[in-house]
């Protein structure tokens, strides 16, 4: 028995990093996961393997987040082959740092397309069966730099910023549907979006962490899966961060 028994989840961006924690979470749960990737290849074969060897369904999808009808055809697939979606978790995201001075309209729109559109879309696209069944929970994946903002992050944290007004916005939308639409705001994790940081800049920011060390993906999925079940069930328009205290 787990707390996401006969539950179905889709998580974008799933294929690494923070969404496959979140979806092995899931599984290890009890729920049958669905996730898309930009790509899928090796990463995505495996985890589907290790989501089916939690005895749940699995399903692997190629979606990019930015295109609305490539986001619709995976919710028609999902909801095609495993009736409907409980659980949509909008985990897709990428970063294009640079200051401000130097930042492309390239840079800039990449990171809105992909982060705060593919937000939107998703939404869109899974939000009308929800609304019919009057159920569903909606978590997107923020950032803490979204609330206290990141010098050569402006096209990024204004994304994560963008999201907790999404995220606000619906739930106040969906609310009397009984959707709940909840924000978590990771800070440092270890992922591949991380490794690009040099030594020294891992250490000052370990240094401002009042927990002294980053995070791991499953410490981010912990609290993704405890918002996806019926124990959160009265939590709703809320931006919950999982950052050793960074931003207390
Ligand atoms: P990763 O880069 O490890 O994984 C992101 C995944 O999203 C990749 O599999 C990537 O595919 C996929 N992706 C990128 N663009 C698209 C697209 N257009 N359509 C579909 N999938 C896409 O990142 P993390 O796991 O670290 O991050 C996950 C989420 O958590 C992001 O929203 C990120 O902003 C957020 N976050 C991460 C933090 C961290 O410290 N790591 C901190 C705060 C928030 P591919 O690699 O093939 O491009």
């Amino acid at each position: 028995m787990g707390i996401l028994d006969n539950k179905v989840a889709l998580v974008t961006g799933g294929a690494r990093g923070i969404g496959r924690a979140i979806a092995l979470a899931f599984a290890g749960e009890g729920a049958q996961v669905a996730f898309t990737d930009i790509r899928l290849g090796g990463e995505a074969d495996d985890l589907a393997a290790s989501i089916r060897a939690k005895g749940v369904k699995a399903m692997a999808i190629q979606s990019d987040v930015r295109d609305f009808a490539s986001t619709q055809n995976a919710v028609d697939a999902v909801e095609k082959e495993m009736q409907q979606i409980d659980i949509l978790v909008n985990n897709a995201g990428i970063t294009r740092d640079n200051l401000l001075i130097r930042m492309s309209e390239e840079e800039w729109d990449a990171v809105i397309d992909t982060n705060l559109k593919g937000t939107f879309n998703f939404c869109k696209a899974a939000c009308r069966q929800m609304l019919r069944r009057r159920q569903g929970k909606i978590i997107n994946i923020a950032s803490v730099v979204g609330l206290i903002g990141n010098a050569g992050q402006v096209n990024y944290s204004a994304s994560k910023a963008g999201i907790i007004g999404l995220t606000k916005s619906l739930a106040k939308e969906f609310g009397s549907r009984n959707i709940q639409v909840n924000a978590v705001a990771p800070g440092f994790v270890d992922t591949e979006m991380t490794e690009k940081l040099t030594a020294e800049q891992k250490k000052a920011l370990t240094d401002l962490i009042p927990l002294k060390r980053t995070a791991k993906a499953h410490e981010i999925a912990a609290v993704v899966k405890f918002l996806a079940s019926s124990e959160a069930d009265y939590i709703t328009g809320q931006v919950i961060c999982v950052d050793g205290g960074l931003t207390m």
